[in-house]
């Protein structure tokens, strides 16, 4: 039976055999250290029971320990030239099925309703490619996917982000967007050392966990969501300023001074110091219908 194929020998030896040559604007950079691979799995709660979901299996390093330990895989790769060699490294595992589209294409719910069976806990498993992380995950958490979590490597930076508390240098609109969604958590940090190539900035892989409900309620999302995005608008500048820019046409600053008050928030605090709770306060006293 062959080596695993995330090491770096067997992964040497596929991309010769193949004549493979990366390309760096599909954001490939392939795993080669099984450790790190099961500590994935391990993180997403993959079991025997699971259905996962992955996206771009590159030569199947992922996919591989997927379809040991779940019940079945689910993969979206969009580079053509990796159909062959996954053909071949997926060639012992019966319970695999490659799909060659563009994630951001895919219809994801009608993929989950052919290829799984109903009622299965399914799970998002992926190194990702990180030219598109952001897009990807709003994607997948827009979408109301019928899935329990999103385990994915991804640059340490966005993770960070995403999973940011208020008060921190990395809270801002992208952490209010993924925890109105799911609970966020960066799981473990990755050294460039297990990737081939090896990409320029450091790894983190980051846990969702799904909600049930979102944490708040808002009368309306598109503008909660503006209005969270505006308030860091300009991180520097107090809620005051970055409102008064944001509703420039339809509120003159006394205005503003007055739903703050009936808000109860402090004009002169900055966005990065408010909590989702007081985010959605805000939005219903400057919500009109
Ligand atoms: N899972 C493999 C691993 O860990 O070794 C490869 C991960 S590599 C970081 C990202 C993979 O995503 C590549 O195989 C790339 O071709 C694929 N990819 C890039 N853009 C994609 C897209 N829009 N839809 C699906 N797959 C994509």
């Amino acid at each position: 039976k062959n080596k695993a194929v995330a090491t770096p020998t067997r992964t040497k030896e596929i991309l010769e055999t193949y004549g493979f040559a990366f390309k760096k604007s599909l954001g490939q950079n392939f795993l080669i250290d099984v450790n790190i691979l099961k500590n994935i799995i391990e993180h997403a709660g993959i079991d025997r029971e699971a259905g996962a979901i992955e996206i771009g299996p590159g030569i199947g390093a992922l996919t591989e320990q997927l379809a040991i330990h779940a019940d079945r895989v689910v993969a979206f790769e969009i580079d053509q030239r990796l159909l062959p060699i996954l053909e071949d490294t997926l060639a012992d595992y019966d319970n695999v099925a490659v799909i060659n589209k563009d994630i951001l294409q895919a219809d994801v719910n009608e993929v989950i309703a052919a290829q799984f069976k109903e009622g299965q806990p399914i799970k998002v498993v992926a190194n990702l490619p990180y030219y598109i992380t952001t897009p990807i995950l709003m994607k997948l958490l827009m979408g109301r996917l019928p899935v329990e979590s999103i385990t994915v490597m991804i640059q340490k930076e966005v993770a960070e982000r995403m999973a940011a508390s208020p008060n921190t240098k990395s809270y801002g609109s992208l952490s209010i967007a993924v925890q109105y969604y799911t609970e966020a958590e960066v799981s473990m940090n990755v050294p460039k050392t297990v990737f081939m190539p090896q990409p320029n900035v450091d790894s983190s892989v980051l846990h969702l966990k799904m909600r049930e409900e979102p944490p708040v309620q808002v009368e309306n999302e598109e503008f909660f969501f503006d209005l969270v995005q505006a308030t860091f608008g300009q991180r520097r500048k107090t809620l005051m300023n970055n409102l008064a820019r944001h509703f420039k046409e339809s509120m003159d600053k006394q205005e503003i001074r007055k739903r703050l008050e009936a808000a109860e928030i402090d004009p002169g605090r900055r966005g990065e110091s408010l909590s989702m709770e007081e985010f959605a306060v805000l939005a219903h006293y400057f919500y009109e219908k």
